[in-house]
């Protein structure tokens, strides 16, 4: 081992130390007291600080981010505490998002949506991942036509804390960037995988342990309204949350709950896409409601960014492993989701904007 190493260990940590130092509170206090910090890590143009198990306010470690940035320039900074990890910006990192798509009830089309709105987001230009974190049913792989025999066969490393140049990849598939929870448990393990631990710790891992170059992760989240949404809510750095739902009442009440998670833990939703929400009478072309409307979501303030009629083509295709915005790209479908990310990609540059604008 070069003998060098751990005297530059020894001064990376006290540059830190000094740094932290000179972070206080307006009451004098220090933001970080000297006992918090438990661990410094760095690599080529990386540095991590591990801190205590308090966890800490996305503002606070924004301000201390801020700080290790400005005297540690030309380095990315990453800070874990609390089992949170906090790269800057809006926490994925500057100009970084991670948007959960989530849906209460099973079956409403959220892995549909995700995916055919991941495929145009990117066709606009945005380097765009799909997180799939649906544990019960990870779908993700199938509908992108990620077939097993495609796969290689990876050990997967997760859970240390390494320099992004010594972070796995994810997979690649028609310019997006996938990863599925399925991909680490195995298909055929039982369904050990329900409790929050895992799922937390997996999503977790998944998003900050890889090698992600996406502008745009897009969490296909787990369904329901349970333990595993409420700490994905709590835990992941969410820049937005879309819902799906049919417009019935039923499937938008339990959206409604999932709501007031995200309210309380302070993420924005972005509005709602209706699916399901017509068929087109294939005699007269005229527009069939499929469920008496509900408007509940919009009562409680979320707006409608779309309307995806019911079309067997998205099962037809889905099953082929080819979305429909890339088999239909000129089709009423693709134009709806087109409208939907063009809300999207509006609202990710206005948070820009407004972040750049606090940081100046
Ligand atoms: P979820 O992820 O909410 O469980 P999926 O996206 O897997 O839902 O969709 C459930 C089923 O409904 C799938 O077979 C899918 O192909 C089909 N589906 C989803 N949206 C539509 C739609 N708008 N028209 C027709 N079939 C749809």
């Amino acid at each position: 081992m070069d003998s060098e190493a751990p005297k530059a260990e020894a001064e990376a940590e006290a540059n830190v130390r000094a740094a932290l130092a000179a972070l206080v509170d307006a009451d004098g206090t220090p933001t970080i007291s000297p006992a918090e910090l438990s661990q410094v890590l760095r690599g080529e143009g990386w540095l991590a600080i591990v801190l205590g198990e308090r966890r800490l306010p996305r503002e606070r470690l924004a301000r201390l981010h801020a700080h290790l940035q400005d005297t540690f320039p030309e380095t990315e900074i990453e800070i874990r505490c609390g089992g949170s990890v906090y790269r800057g910006g809006d926490g994925f990192g500057p100009r970084r998002h991670v948007l959960a798509v989530l849906g209460g009830k099973g079956g409403v089309g959220k892995s549909t949506v995700t995916v055919n709105l991941a495929l145009t987001l990117s066709a606009m230009g945005l380097a765009v991942g799909i997180l799939d974190g649906d544990l019960n049913g990870p779908d993700i792989p199938h509908l992108l036509g990620i077939h097993p025999r495609d796969r290689t066969r990876r050990d997967w490393r997760l859970g240390a804390i390494r320099p992004p140049g010594q972070r796995q990849w994810p997979y690649q598939r028609w310019g997006l960037e996938v990863m599925s929870v399925g991909f680490v448990v195995s298909e055929r393990a039982p369904l050990i995988a329900t409790g929050h631990w895992l799922v937390s710790g997996l999503l977790r891992n998944l998003l900050f342990d890889l090698n992600w170059r996406s502008e745009v992760i897009i969490i296909d989240a787990p369904p329901g309204t349970g333990d595993e949404i409420q700490v994905m809510v709590r835990e992941l750095p969410l820049s937005g949350a879309v819902f799906v739902t049919t417009p019935q009442d039923l499937a938008q009440m339990d959206a409604e709950r999932t709501l007031s998670h995200l309210r309380e833990h302070g993420v924005p939703v972005i509005g709602m896409v209706h699916n399901m929400a017509s068929l087109t009478c294939p005699h007269c072309t005229q527009a069939i409601d499929l469920y008496a409307a509900s408007s509940r979501l919009e009562d409680a303030g979320v707006r409608i960014l779309g309307r995806i009629p019911f079309d067997t083509r998205l099962s037809v295709t889905a099953d082929r492993g080819l979305p429909l915005v890339l088999g239909d790209p000129r089709g009423p479908v693709a134009l709806e989701f087109a409208h939907i990310a063009a809300t999207v990609r509006r609202y990710l540059n206005d948070r820009d904007q407004a972040a750049q604008g606090r940081a100046a």
